[in-house]
Parts: C-alpha cells; structure tokens; sequence
C-alpha cells in the first residue's frame, strides 16, 4: 500500500497493532522484541498500567487548559519531582513537546541569558562533529553531521563544531584513556580561543553518544574538563539527555556518571517513554534568575507546551522509574546485557567493539577485527541488519556514520528497563542471527 504519510517512502512498514510488556505486535500477528525501544524510548515497556491509568486519569479530568491562563497538578509535579532528583543548582523546568523542541528552547534560553547580562555578542554555539541534537532549524544547526545541514544552509545558529569523544576511534597508540579525553576535550578551549571566548555563548554534547554513535561514553575525566573550560571561559554548558537521560544509563541523569553538573539539560525520548510527546529542558536557577530580574520572561513557548496528558504520563513515568527503583535494575540487568553480547560477540570476526553504560549499548561492526577496519559504506550494512532483524522478530537501531575520516557501522541497543535475563537472551541470539544474514 502506497502510504501518503511524507517521507514514508516506498517500503511497506507493518502496523503496530498492540503493545505487551518488552514487545510490539503488528496487524499480522507477529511478535517483535523491542531491543531499542524503538529509539531508546520505550523505557517501561508497551504496557505499562500505571501510566496508562495516569493518562486516562487525567483524560477524565481535563486534557487541555492554554499555559497562557493556566497551570496543571500534572505539570507542577512533575516539575518539582524532576527539580528534586537533578544536579545541583538545576531549579526550573520548561515542558516541551520533544527532544528537538527541547535543544530549541535551549539555544534561545543561552541566547538570552547573555542579552539579559549585557552581554549579547555572546552568540556563537560550539557542539561536536558528528552529533545530532534533533531536526528543527536550531537544532539541526547544533548537530555536527554535515550530510544532515547541507540542505538547509545557511543555518540560523552560528554552530562551530570540535571532536567527539570517541575513545575506540581516535584514542593514539601508547595514548592513556585520561590523556585522549583531555587531549580532546582541550579543543574546546582553542575553538573558543579561536572565535573569541566573548562571542561564544554555550557548548552542547551528549554525555552518551546514542543515535550517531551507538552508546559511546566518553572517558573518564573528559566532561569535568570540559565543565572546567566552561566556567574559565564563562561558556554555558548544555547536556543533550534526551536520548541517554532518564535513567537509560543507570542515574536519571547520564551526566551524574561524568561527575558533573549542566548549565542546562535536555530530556525527552524516555520522559514520556513512548506513551505521550513530552520534553524538558531544565536550567539553572542563576540563568532563571537572570531572566526573572531582567525582562522578566523566556520568550518561547509552543501551545501544547506542558500539556497535562504528557506531563501526566511523564509524572507517572519518573514515578515509576523513581519508586520501583528501576535505576537499580537498569544497572543489573544492563551488566547482564553486557555480558551476554560480550559472550556473543566478543570473540565475532567483525565485531570491533562492544560499549555503553546501563541498558544503552552499542556494537560496532568492522571489515577487519584486527585492523578495525570499517565496512564500505556502499554495502548499506545498517538497512540489512535491520530489515534481518525484522524478519527474526528482532526492533534494533542500527545505523552508519562518519567522522573524520572514520566510519563506524554500529547497532544500538536501548530495551526496556522491565526486560528479563531470558528476554536479553533472546534479544542477543536473535541479533547475532540478523548480523549473520546481513554480512553474508
Ligand atoms: N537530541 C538527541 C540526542 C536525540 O537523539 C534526538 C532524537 N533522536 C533529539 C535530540 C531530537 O529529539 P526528537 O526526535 O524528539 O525531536
């Protein structure tokens, strides 16, 4: 059937039908084991009764009220609960429709910062090369992957762009882990050396690398150094959460891992864990209160922001990540994880590397194990692992991309925190077949 959804394309996609617990069951019956949830969203699984009795609650109550006359239960505590269990000096929330609403409302809330302190020159943002911080104008103006802006030039955000923290790429021979990330990490200082520290207004990155790297962290010691250029510098810090925040990586927020606190944090995809659009982004209270004691007011704002069902769903989802201690299973069963695509992959002739933290994992595929040597991107590796994983019952993110010359093919990983030890077993079996097929 010819869809008429824009972008849809050719392919014939299945219809979800119904979701149980770790799977999706489409309109033919089949069952797939959600090992991605989706793109890491699905945190609490497809059927999650507390979150669906909060939405319907909240239905029977009211689903709409504008935020220009009114507030919500649903909204504040959320709010307050996110405030409550967030880095130091984080006090105000901003309820977003998504990830990329939310990157959007914080390049504008840096901007602002620095017209509300006298400071307006401070304009340009610095990300890293091949990143994505989601697909609106500002947005895609932020994210480092060239193929992804080109269309769209010029961009609406002067965006410069430094290097990842990719150990497994771009670590040197006799290199030490600490000395890469500081190595890295001091290309900040001489971006911003570069344009001029007075011009730059903020650094955006995502502590875990999801989509366009699958789960790299950085290493140890890399974002204290880069919170400390920031602060030298009086650049803003921005954390891009939404994919590896939430608890996906063990803390609700990825970047208590790195041992350091946000200027700003952006959340999303596992906020409203697939069961409503919702983002946030959260901000210092000394950013806030330079606004309150300046003009007065951000001056954003989208008509569904904060909508009660989302913030209703998004309340029942920190709830139940917070009160059935699901950072705790997202920490065991992602050691479990771990071990059993270390036992599967460890020793595969084109498994180069198997990373992550928690229940966001990644394995990245290569021609040669010993070389490291990638795939020809031609060979469209990532759409076969897919479409075999597909086919075994098997929702996978695989995905391809290039930086600096080197290519990473990689399969993401994201299940839900509610999936079992069998349930991994049979996630990892059923992906080690779809690579098989894939490279054959
Ligand atoms: N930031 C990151 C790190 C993401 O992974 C994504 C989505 N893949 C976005 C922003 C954009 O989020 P959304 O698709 O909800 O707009």
């Amino acid at each position: 059937m010819t869809s008429r959804i824009l972008g849809r394309g050719a392919a014939a996609l299945p219809a979800a039908v119904r979701g149980e617990g770790c799977y999706i069951v489409d309109e033919a019956g089949r069952r797939y084991l959600d090992g991605s949830g989706g793109a890491a969203v699905s945190c609490l699984g497809h059927s999650d009764p507390d979150v669906r009795a909060a939405i319907h609650d909240q239905l029977d109550r009211i689903a709409f009220a504008h935020t220009g006359f009114f507030t919500s239960k649903a909204a504040e505590e959320l709010a307050d609960r996110l405030v409550a269990n967030a880095p130091e000096g984080i006090g105000k929330v901003y309820l977003l429709s998504g990830g990329s609403e939310a990157v959007e409302a914080a390049i504008k809330l840096a901007r602002q910062y620095y017209l509300e302190i006298g400071q307006p020159e401070r304009r340009h943002l610095i990300a890293r090369r091949q990143s994505y911080h989601g697909n609106t104008l500002g947005a895609l103006a932020a994210g480092g992957n060239a193929w992804r802006r080109e269309k769209y030039q010029p961009l609406l955000v002067e965006t410069h762009h430094v290097a990842p923290c990719f150990e497994y790429h771009f670590r040197e021979e006799g290199e030490s882990a600490f000395d890469y990330g500081q190595r890295v990490a001091n290309e900040l200082e001489t971006e911003i050396e570069r344009l001029g520290a007075e011009t730059v207004m903020a650094f955006i990155a995502e502590p875990v690398v999801g989509a366009t790297a699958g789960a790299v962290p950085a290493v140890d010691g890399y974002f204290r150094r880069i919170r400390e250029i920031c602060d030298r510098h009086g650049v803003l810090l921005i954390l891009d959460e939404v994919m590896c925040g939430m608890g996906r990586t063990g803390t609700l927020f990825a970047c208590e891992q790195d041992g350091i606190a946000p200027d700003i944090v952006t959340f999303a995809k596992g906020l409203g864990a697939g069961y409503a659009p919702i983002g946030a982004m959260l901000c210092s209270d000394e950013i806030y209160g330079a606004i309150a004691s300046g003009s007065g007011s951000f001056q954003h704002g989208h008509t569904y922001h904060g909508h009660p069902l989302a913030a209703a769903a998004g309340k029942a989802v920190l709830d139940a990540i917070l009160d059935r201690d699901l950072l705790h299973r997202v920490r065991a069963r992602g050691e479990a994880l771990e071990a059993a695509l270390n036992a599967a992959f460890g020793q595969h002739p084109h498994v180069g590397d198997i990373r992550g933290r928690g229940l966001f994992r990644g394995i990245e595929l290569v021609e040669d194990r010993a070389t490291k040597t990638s795939f020809d991107p031609a060979r469209k590796l990532h759409a076969k692992i897919k479409a075999a994983a597909m086919a075994e019952g098997l929702i996978c993110y695989p995905a391809g991309g290039t930086v600096d010359g080197r290519r990473g093919d990689h399969v993401l990983l994201a299940p839900p925190f509610i999936i079992t030890e069998d349930q991994i077993g049979e996630l990892v079996g059923k992906l080690g077949r779809a690579i098989d097929t894939a490279l054959a």
